[in-house]
């Protein structure tokens, strides 16, 4: 079905300055500026951190009117075809992971390459129309990134490991729905999920923290991150790298640090857990030992105004719900008194 006149339809689930990048190379369309459809986002300091606006999902920006005005569409429309209910949303200059197949599809079906929503979340980690893991575009992503990842694609040899072995992307997947079905329902069935829900959001950032000269990476990113790692100023604060950390993970990482809160969070079975670990132990990637996980995964060394930030964070929640996530926190406890960054105040519960 059509939906608007006179320029191409959005792919389904395409962002908007991607539809408008190839509302602006359509040869079939008159339109006055083309250059007006081009995303080039303001960019403003925010403590240590670069804060961008947002052309794709906020519609209260002068671009987003100014652009439905060049293509005369309805903006009310188009609020609703471009929203995203995502509370992950990565920030514009870390939308950078792809399904290569999904751009290849695109060109087989005529059209030039459309972005997709769903890759700009934190917790996206694969393609699921192609059961792929997501690909890291080369480069600064701008409004031509879906055609800029298209001719990446073109010109790479993919080099082939047991990560990618079809059997093993299959049963990660089993894995990845499982726990996206849970985070999809938790927070609204109740209290309790709705803590267990902000425990996991919150959880997964500090498993993904990123290393600085003073702290280290976090448990998830030490385990799963492919390649060096970048140690990161120490300028920016315990908060702006929980903020920013889980934004610029790889899946990988993202999909170890989901595994280990699913079985700290009893989201998985242990018997479930124990098969992927067998699975794991046969294609050659490491994963902790799923049995005696709460000795062996860890928070990073903290100072004690971290620890006061962290406490904060995690909020209060009954811990004894989780025996396994009570058993990890008993252990963090006892070493952050050790190290006299605490004294006597325990994670998740009140002073
Ligand atoms: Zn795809």
């Amino acid at each position: 079905m059509k939906i608007f006149f006179n320029v191409p339809n959005p792919v389904d689930d395409e962002t908007f300055s991607s539809w408008l990048f190839r509302c602006s190379s359509s040869r079939l369309t008159v339109i006055s500026d083309r250059g007006g459809l081009l995303a080039r986002p303001d960019w403003t300091w925010s403590g240590g951190l670069i804060k961008f606006d947002d052309p794709d999902f906020d519609v209260n920006t002068e671009f987003f009117n100014r652009a439905c005005d060049i293509v005369r569409i309805d903006k009310h429309l188009a609020a609703i075809l471009f929203q995203f209910h995502d509370k992950e949303v990565v920030s514009w200059e870390h939308r950078c992971w792809f399904c290569p197949e999904c751009l290849r599809d695109d060109v087989k079906e005529g059209r030039t390459p459309a972005w997709r929503k769903t890759w700009c979340s934190s917790h996206s980690v694969f393609c699921m129309i192609h059961k792929v893991e997501l690909v890291k575009l080369k480069g600064r992503p701008s409004y031509s990134k879906a055609w800029d990842a298209y001719v990446q694609i073109c010109n790479q040899n993919l080099i082939a490991s047991t990560w990618s072995t079809e059997r093993f992307v299959r049963l990660r997947i089993i894995f990845f729905n499982r726990i996206k079905r849970w985070l999809s329902v938790g927070a609204d069935s109740g209290e309790i999920n709705e803590i267990q829900d902000r425990l996991f959001r919150r959880l997964f950032r500090v498993f993904l923290q990123l290393p600085t000269q003073r702290r280290d990476a976090g448990i998830a990113r030490t385990f799963f991150h492919q390649g060096r790692m970048k140690k990161h100023t120490d300028l920016i604060t315990f908060k702006e790298n929980l903020h920013l950390c889980h934004q610029i993970s790889e899946p990988r990482s993202r999909f170890g640090c989901m595994m280990l809160l699913g079985i700290l969070l009893e989201i998985i079975p242990q018997i479930d857990s124990l098969i992927f670990q067998r699975y794991c132990e046969a294609e050659k990637v490491y994963f902790p030992d799923v049995l005696g996980i709460e000795n062996t995964i860890y928070f990073g060394a903290i100072n004690r105004e971290d620890y006061k930030f962290l406490h904060g964070y995690l909020g209060l929640f009954p811990r004894r719900n989780w025996p396994r996530l009570d058993a990890f926190l008993t252990q963090q406890d006892d070493r952050y008194q050790r190290a006299g960054v605490c004294s006597g105040m325990m994670l998740g519960e009140s002073l």
